[in-house]
């Protein structure tokens, strides 16, 4: 195959010739031998590496009415992904060696995306015993991430114990970072606008708290620590104090904490109360927003995970206390990316190919994903066109679900197409 005129990195443009799912040669656009059996036009695009998500929720087995497999690796292909965590709170729980092949061998056969999964870090998320890390790194499935999402680990000798076996495997335990005492019956960031509206307040100390007491852990015991889905200032500071030390600590960012803000709740397109925007951890002020961005411009943050957490329509269109938290987030997370720190000058195209493929990547240790476009390396490719403005339309997901906040907004990029390994996901935006 040829993929013809593309920029790597938004570099200068090259012919891109795959032979057997890897990447054959490169070559100044037009000079390529065009006698290839399929050619793929890139039309100037920028060529990424192909997009690896450390946070999905693809809620099979058990809620296959939100999302499956089958469409969450769709989705995931529409945004540019080729590989996905698939986190563990799914009903059963992705806590044994057979729940965790069983979502593997999935991801395999439908052949849109890989799809990794991450093992429970507690028998059935309930934080009381630990879970068979060790089988569920020896499966099929190869477990090197192990979190608890949903939920927080928040028993510290549970913690230290979850930390300190996962190194025999050279795993990583991902925190969901949520005091859960300080953010009982909690409904929104607390603050200002949680006052004025009289919903129960999530402070930003409940998340902090647990960062700092699990970074300290993590040095303590010489092992890694992932931080899920920072979304306070104060996060930041902790995690930037952590690195300092030289200690295994890397974080994450979601694109909805780049880019919306909690008075939303109060104000929005979408009138006020709108469970929309209801999720975990909440939505945080304009300073926080400013806070995140440029650590993840800095490296404090390493990478951009999406948290994709699809809902039914009957979970989320009701009254705010009792919608569920979440927001479907594959499909438009390069485009609000480019449009909070690429668009303001914060991160160019390599900053974000690092942010959101190779980091991703090395931190769940998939080898096959995360390389940098050369000669040799897999073709997981995705062709993106910054230049396209669209409307955000939900009813063209190829997510079983529609919970976005971006419905109606305006934002740059348009996925063009996905290669996995050279086979074609995505072809002119559309699934191929
Ligand atoms: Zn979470």
């Amino acid at each position: 195959m040829l993929i013809k005129n593309v920029r790597i990195l938004g570099g200068d443009p090259v012919d891109i010739t795959v032979v057997n799912g890897l990447i054959a040669e490169i070559a100044p656009a037009g000079t390529a031998d065009g006698d290839a059996p399929a050619v793929v036009d890139g039309r100037g695009a920028i060529a990424l590496p192909g997009l690896v998500d450390l946070h999905t929720h693809l809620r099979e087995p058990g809620r296959e009415d939100a999302e499956t497999v089958h469409t969450g690796t769709q989705s995931a292909a529409r945004g540019g992904y080729t590989a996905v965590h698939a986190m563990a709170n799914t009903m059963p729980v992705a806590d044994t060696a057979g729940v965790v092949e069983q979502v593997w061998r999935l991801g395999q056969e439908f052949g849109l995306c890989d799809v990794q999964p991450v093992g429970a870090v507690t028998v059935g998320l309930e934080g009381r015993q630990l879970a068979e890390l060790g089988a569920m790194a020896d499966s099929a499935a190869r477990v090197r991430v192990f979190s608890d999402d949903g939920k927080c680990v928040d028993d510290a000798v549970l913690m230290r114990r979850a930390l300190e076996y996962v190194k025999a495997f050279d795993g990583v335990v991902a925190q969901h970072a949520q005091e859960p005492k300080l953010t009982k019956d909690a409904q929104m960031n607390e603050g200002v606008i949680s006052g004025r509206l009289g919903l129960a307040g999530w402070p930003a100390v409940a998340e902090e708290a647990i960062i700092a007491r699990d970074c300290l852990l993590a040095a303590h015991v010489g092992s890694r620590l992932h931080v899920c889905h920072v979304s306070t200032a104060g996060s930041v500071e902790i995690i930037r104090w952590a690195k300092s030390k030289g200690w295994n600590v890397t974080a994450e960012v979601t694109p909805h904490h780049l880019l919306l803000t909690d008075d939303l709740v109060e104000q929005s397109p979408n009138g006020s109360y709108n469970p929309i925007y209801k999720v975990n951890p909440p939505l945080r002020t304009r300073a926080d927003v400013e806070a995140l961005r440029n650590a993840l411009a800095d490296g404090t943050i390493d990478v951009v995970a999406t948290d994709h957490a699809p809902h039914p329509v009957e979970d989320k269109e009701t009254e705010w206390a009792a919608a569920a938290m979440g927001m479907v987030g594959l499909e438009t997370a390069l485009s609000v990316v480019q449009e909070a720190m690429v668009d303001t000058g914060l991160l160019d195209w390599a900053g974000v190919a690092e942010r959101m493929s190779v980091t991703p990547a090395r931190i769940g240790r998939l080898s096959g994903h995360g390389r940098a476009l050369e000669v040799g390396a897999p073709a997981n490719i995705v062709l993106y066109d910054p230049s396209a403005r669209a409307e955000v339309d939900p009813s063209a997901f190829a997510s079983k679900s529609r919970n976005t906040p971006y419905e109606g907004m305006t934002l740059p990029g348009r996925v063009l197409a996905t290669f996995l390994r050279g086979k074609p996901t995505v072809l002119e935006g559309k699934l191929a």
